[in-house]
């Protein structure tokens, strides 16, 4: 469900596998693998120290391990309609890079946006269904946007004051209440803490409680970690620092932002599980309903071929050594984390190269 720091306390035990010598230490061979393809970019294969030993890579060749189910509940199946709440200051280069994120789900046209796309990232959320075969939709747009400049309940955010900066937003005209195909989408200034952040979530998504909102409206939040933890919540574009001293250090990010180029593959894995869990009772893995293990959580720092066991993946790198794994609108470059597919029965992405 979150997006979850979880490489932290693994640390201990990343070390003592470091001082084993029956395993390979990812510092050993540093080394960049670049091939000239002779087009815009090249591919590139990080090798960043492990962020995780629990890795997404376990459940790609060995899908009895993922009892992903679904439990009978609504996915998102009519066109998406994203309401988005600006909650701080943000600046306008950074809401249009988001922007430009959340529209290019839906540009499907290869010459606007050229594959790998954001699109093509979209398809393996689409292939869930709900219990008449519906798919997720495939349509995205930005129905309307909130600016709560003044920070109207404070630069302490809970789980469910959350819910009340949602309920100001829908009872100010002209922002509507859209229980139909509205999901509501709350990024948070880097200014703002929120309940756990850094600590055990990145991002969540839940949906809000008629008592406090006047409706159940499914919504998810996203904060900008760029000043908070870039290192726990914006990696690859951040390492933790014990891991900076003998690696090859941090990616470099597609957008030269690190917290909002950093947010954009946690608003990628919201997205993704929203949709296809959006009342928390569709497709989800594990026994416990309150702490469910959702499509982004199964490939969680996983951006490409190879990936797993710590590694990034093979990914682009353009002409000026900015990381990236998948084209959007207008010529933007995103890196974003891969997705459970129902039918590979393993994390898929764009970008695969086999
Ligand atoms: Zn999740």
């Amino acid at each position: 469900m979150s997006v979850l720091p979880k490489f932290l306390p693994l640390f201990t035990l990343w070390c003592l596998l470091q001082a084993s010598s029956s395993f390979a230490n990812p510092y050993e061979d540093p080394v960049v693998q670049t091939l000239n393809t002779g087009s815009e970019y090249s591919k590139f294969n990080p090798k960043l120290p492990p962020r995780t030993l629990s890795s997404s890579k376990k459940f790609e060749g060995s899908s009895d391990l993922v009892q992903l189910r679904y439990h009978m509940g609504p996915v998102l199946s009519s066109p998406i309609k994203i309401y988005l709440i600006w909650y701080g200051k943000w600046a306008q280069r950074q809401k249009l890079l988001i922007k430009d994120f959340l529209l290019s789900i839906s540009t499907s046209d290869h010459r606007a946006a050229p594959p790998p796309s954001v699109s093509d990232w979209w398809r393996t959320v689409s292939l869930y269904t709900d219990q008449t075969g519906a798919n997720i939709s495939r349509s995205v747009v930005i129905a309307g946007e909130y600016s709560d400049l003044r920070y109207s309940h404070g630069n302490q955010l809970t789980r469910l004051s959350v819910q009340q900066v949602i309920g100001s937003a829908v009872r100010s005209a002209p922002f509507p209440v859209d229980h139909r195909n509205g999901i509501y989408l709350i990024l948070t200034s880097e200014d703002v803490t929120m309940q756990d952040f850094c600590r055990a979530v990145c991002g969540f998504h839940y949906f809000t409680f008629p008592s406090m909102v006047g409706y159940t409206l499914p919504y998810a939040w996203v904060g900008n970690s760029g000043k908070q933890c870039p290192e726990v919540c914006a990696y690859p574009f951040a390492v933790p620092g014990y891991m900076a001293g003998g690696g090859p250090g941090a990616l470099s990010p597609p957008n030269k932002d690190v917290g909002v180029d950093g947010m954009i593959s946690v608003i990628a894995h919201e997205l993704a599980e929203l949709s296809s869990n959006p009342l928390v009772n569709a497709w989800y893995a594990g026994e416990d309903p309150t702490a469910p293990t959702e499509i982004g959580d199964l490939c969680e720092g996983l951006y490409g071929t190879g990936g797993g066991g710590g590694y990034v993946g093979q990914v682009m790198k353009d002409k000026e050594g900015r990381t990236f794994n998948v084209n959007g609108r207008k010529g933007r470059k995103f890196l974003v984390q891969w997705i459970w597919s129902p039918v590979l029965k393993a994390c898929s992405g764009p970008n695969a190269m086999d």
